[in-house]
């Protein structure tokens, strides 16, 4: 890299790394990996919803349809949640209406329970997911459940879901690693996804809610799944940064046969139980690295770039997103110091 780092909108004319233009890197598959993935965008929904200042549903509506027009092909657009619980999307029902379709787009919402079904059934909702957890004191705090007890909750929502003709994905949460009780058991972990599956979902996505796992435990924990059944065609990864680790999480997943990994647009989205406001994967870091690893994407990265810049601004913050500052030349004085300085990086 040389000189200084140029905005995104710069990037088209400007060669970047491995002689390659265009602001991306070079690609160079590597064994072990496949050749496309799909990837989930929960920016409208796990990035915003704990975002304090209110969002007007008409900047949601912009960032949704932005992000489709980047290449996404399925984006989470919100959550039909008690506004007691989740202000930040009271205005669901207001939103997932006047969404513009982009055809081959998947838009599915978030349904907590039987109430939040029939909001999301009245909206027009064809995909929802349901969001449980793996452990116990994490299903009393978010759930005001045990962990045996949440079931009790979803059961009725995936059965008439699915009996409605809706496509359900079942979110696990704390799946590496629980702020109360510290490590997870693993067969806890697979017992409550199966359970999961059982229901009706479709899809499982194992989160690491508060970013604490390692590509170890992400190998062990799919190896788990595999031995009890679960092929990793239905399991989906969804990791967060708060210690670095999600895209070599990632890679671990997707060795060991994972294809669907969920991300967020600028890296949107924290977990109020992590410490560090480290949030989502940012959907950039992981199209920069499927694009060096030669793994089909279907995302435009400067136009996500230039997606998240414009949410930032919204927000009044910059994105956390690594690749996102890099592109976009919103990395602080230091960081672009000098050529040699960025190149350690
Ligand atoms: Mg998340």
């Amino acid at each position: 890299m040389t000189g200084a780092v140029p905005t995104a909108a710069q990037q088209s004319t400007v060669p970047l790394v491995g002689g390659s233009t265009g602001g991306l890197p070079e690609p160079v598959a590597a064994q072990g990996l496949p050749r496309s993935i799909r990837i989930v965008e929960v920016g409208p929904r796990d990035g915003l919803q704990n975002e304090k200042k209110r969002i007007p549903a008409a900047v949601k509506l912009e960032f949704i349809e932005r992000l489709g027009a980047a290449g996404l092909r399925t984006i989470e657009a919100t959550s039909f949640v008690n506004p007691r619980w989740v202000p930040q999307l009271a205005d669901a029902a207001e939103v997932f209406p006047a969404i513009t379709r982009r055809p081959g787009v998947h838009y599915p919402v978030l349904v907590p329970n039987a109430r939040g079904l029939d909001g999301a059934l009245a909206a027009g909702a064809t995909e929802i997911a349901v969001f449980a957890s793996a452990t116990d004191t994490f299903a009393e705090r978010n759930l005001a459940a045990t962990l045996d007890g949440q079931f009790d909750m979803f059961a009725p929502v995936v059965e008439r879901a699915v009996a409605e003709g809706l496509t359900v994905r079942g979110y696990l949460s704390m799946c590496y690693g629980d702020p109360w009780e510290g490590r997870v058991p693993v067969e806890q972990v697979v017992a409550t996804g199966r359970r999961l599956l059982e229901l009706g979902c479709a899809e499982l996505s194992l989160g690491d809610t508060i970013g604490v796992g390692t590509a170890g435990q992400v190998t062990a924990l799919l190896e788990a799944f595999g031995a009890a059944g679960v092929p990793t065609s239905r399991i989906a990864a969804h990791f967060h940064d708060t210690y670095g680790q999600a895209l070599a999480n990632t890679v671990a997943a997707l060795r060991c046969g994972v294809r669907t990994v969920d991300a967020s647009a600028g890296g949107l989205g924290g977990c109020p139980f992590a410490r560090s406001a480290t949030g989502n994967l940012a959907t950039e870091d992981l199209v920069w690295m499927l694009t060096g690893l030669g793994i089909e994407h279907g995302v435009d990265l400067l136009s996500l770039v230039d997606t998240s810049v414009w949410m930032a601004g919204q927000l009044g913050r910059p994105a956390p997103s690594a690749v996102v500052r890099a592109l976009s030349g919103l990395a602080s004085p230091e960081d672009t110091a000098s050529p040699e300085d960025t190149a350690t990086r």
